[in-house]
């Protein structure tokens, strides 16, 4: 499926009136048929992309999945992107900051620029992810996230199926419905390995920088850029 700008409200629109009660594994078999070649999973390796590898995997679903190094991650994602490469028999392609880019920034405002200002932040998340992301869905028509309305007060609009207007290409969110508990319910029913962060109040992992652990009750978006206001938590890739 080619979708243009002007066609792609409308296609979104219909494919929202179809699929909106279909099951997040049925939703993915959808999309690997229909994008065939031209799709992808971005996986952080959080819960709900382990979710997502276990499905893909489970089905032998043509969908490749990667992932970006920002290269301030948690040395236990590094662990788990081995071990799910090696349970599933899958190669997750691993995307890096341009390296250049990365030490000028570095260069002009220092190796902690993220606390200085939300400017900044935003600066070194645009250079170690949004840049990454965009090169890995050059020549894709789709992507597939993780992302679920209960995971933060920036994502109660999520829908299954969106235009991704900042990409131009769809964007999936199989899980958009999905609870935490069902998250994890999922997770135990199939044994699925997962950041061992998540054990230690670690709900939503991000750079080891930019994220700290929250306690029970606390928002889960809590412990991600915790120096800045709720709703200007977001790192660019999902606008
Ligand atoms: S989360 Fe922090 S270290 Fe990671 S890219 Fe964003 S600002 Fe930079």
């Amino acid at each position: 499926v080619q979708t243009t700008t002007a066609t792609a409200d409308k296609l979104v629109a219909q494919w929202q009136q179809q699929l909106q009660d279909v099951h997040a594994t049925d939703l993915l078999a959808w999309a690997a048929e229909t994008f065939r070649g031209q799709i992808a999973f971005a996986s952080s390796m959080g819960a709900e992309d382990q979710v997502l590898t276990q499905m893909i995997a489970a089905a032998e679903l043509d969908i490749p999945i990667f992932t970006i190094d920002t290269g301030r991650l948690f040395p236990e994602v590094y662990d788990l992107i081995a071990s799910t490469e090696a349970k599933y028999g899958l190669r997750i392609e691993v995307f890096y900051p341009d390296s250049k880019e990365l030490e000028a920034i570095v260069r002009e405002n220092g190796i902690d620029l993220y606390y200085k200002s939300i400017a900044l932040r935003q600066s070194c998340c645009e250079v170690r992810k949004i840049h990454p992301l965009q090169r890995a869905l050059r020549g894709k028509t789709a992507w597939i996230c993780g992302l679920r309305k209960t995971q933060a007060v920036t994502r109660g609009a999520v829908r299954n199926i969106e235009w991704d207007k900042a990409n131009q290409l769809v964007k999936i969110n199989p899980l958009c419905d999905w609870a935490a508990e069902d998250i994890w319910q999922f997770i135990k029913a199939n044994n699925i390995a997962c950041n061992p962060l998540h054990d230690k109040g670690f709900p939503s992992i991000g750079c080891a920088c930019c994220t700290r652990a929250v306690t029970a009750g606390e928002d889960i978006r809590k412990g991600r850029w915790w120096w800045e206001e709720p709703n200007k938590k977001e790192c660019g890739l999902h606008r």
